[in-house]
């Protein structure tokens, strides 16, 4: 196929920004996210070299050519910083780049670095979307996994949080902990509903290599729920959100009609992005930049007036297309196959072939109109049927 003509960016919608804030009260013992911790108060040059380096990227003439329709900041816990220090940033980065009317932004928050103040003045700044780090409403598992906070603490942060005016109010939760059972998970949500969030995030406990989580793991010291007990914790969970209006909008991602995280839908439609700050990725048009990890070197790259990333790859139309199916998947409507058409002149059939074919007959794959997703059997198992299209 010729695909001189073929041009990815004329099916992707405005881009999104986020910013990385690494730096977090303590470290949980399961993280594997670019944080460290911060016992005093968090280095202001951080947020200043970001706002340089918005800046710079805004004036690029990539940026200039484009409105952004999202603002993410997130962390690391962003809320470490004072309100007004982000509400400062918050100015730069609206007079930097070109938003679209009612753009979504975001601010990630962990319960015990709120404040009614703190959120008022947050939402004052124009933003309209709050998620929040829960994890879960149990103490005895909130201490299970190292984190800093307490249920009553969680509590206060949503009441704090709606008093201020947040209408669009995400909770993350974690399933799978250590000794968590299927009643510790169910109460989680039924607490969590009772606050009727707009969205919730519930993510699987993933083991990573070197955390401390890992390690109680291998000497045995932590015992995991098995895999049976996983696949209950997740259909309870679908179930139980499903019939109070809670749609499953991707793998781990469910939400209330019209509260769908348009930020995230932006990666997962494979759509272009900028990141700034210490360890983000952004992803213009296929070139793909990935910023230094230390949050002390970034900023003295940026103040030396360098660009401060450690990767810069070209990515080719196939690798945006492997990207754009797998990715796509993730969403429970899964890929639009019109829309990898016209963005990459490929269609999933022809490119994959027989591995395709095999994962259908499996019934882990479905056509559906102009979509191929997983099957409801592929859920649980997703990550083993995406690493076959990689
Ligand atoms: S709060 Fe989040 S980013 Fe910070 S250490 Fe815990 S898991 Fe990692």
């Amino acid at each position: 196929m010729n695909t001189a003509l073929i041009t990815p960016e004329s099916g992707e919608g405005p881009p999104g920004l986020y910013i990385h804030i690494p730096f977090c009260r303590s470290k949980c013992g399961y993280c594997a996210f670019t944080s460290y911790p911060c016992l005093d108060a968090p280095p202001a040059d951080y947020l200043a070299a970001v706002e340089r380096e918005a800046a710079r990227m805004a004036a690029s003439p990539w940026a200039q050519a484009r409105q952004f329709a999202t603002l993410f900041i997130g962390g690391g816990t962003p809320t470490i910083y004072e309100a007004e220090e982000l509400a400062g940033m918050l100015r730069t980065l609206r007079s930097s780049f070109v938003f679209v009317d009612q753009a979504e932004i975001t601010v990630e928050a962990n319960p015990n670095t709120v404040t009614p103040e703190k959120l008022a003045t947050l939402r004052a700044a124009g933003v309209n979307r709050l998620s929040l780090g829960v994890q879960s409403f149990s103490d005895r598992l909130l201490t299970a996994i190292g984190r800093s906070h307490t249920q009553a603490e969680a509590m206060a942060a949503i009441q704090a949080a709606r008093a201020a005016g947040f209408d669009n109010l995400n909770l993350d939760l974690i399933y799978g902990l250590p000794g968590q059972t299927l009643a510790d998970l169910r109460e989680s949500l039924v607490i969590a509903l009772e606050c009727f969030p707009e969205h919730l995030a519930l993510y699987e406990l993933m083991v990573e290599p070197g955390t401390p989580l890992a390690r109680g793991v291998e000497e045995g010291r932590i015992t995991l729920p098995d895999d049976d007990r996983m696949a209950e914790m997740e259909s309870m969970a679908q179930e139980l959100l499903a019939a109070r209006g809670y749609q499953r909008y991707e793998i781990a991602n469910y939400a209330r009609p019209g509260y769908e995280c348009r930020h995230n839908l932006n990666y997962w439609h494979n759509g272009s992005y900028v990141g700034l700050g210490a360890s983000s990725v952004s992803c213009l048009s296929g070139l793909r930049l990935k910023s230094v990890a230390d949050p002390a070197h970034y900023a003295s790259l940026v103040e030396a007036g360098e660009a401060p990333y450690t990767e810069a790859e070209a990515l080719g139309l196939e690798a945006r297309f492997r990207e754009s199916v797998i990715m796509g998947l993730r969403l429970l409507e899964g890929v639009s196959l019109p829309r990898l058409a016209a963005r990459f002149g490929l269609t999933p059939q022809a490119y994959y072939g027989t591995t395709l074919e095999r994962l259908v007959e499996r019934g882990l794959l479905v056509f559906s109109g102009d979509f191929m997703r997983l099957s409801d059997q592929a859920l649980p198992v997703a990550h083993q049927v995406l690493a076959e299209l990689v």
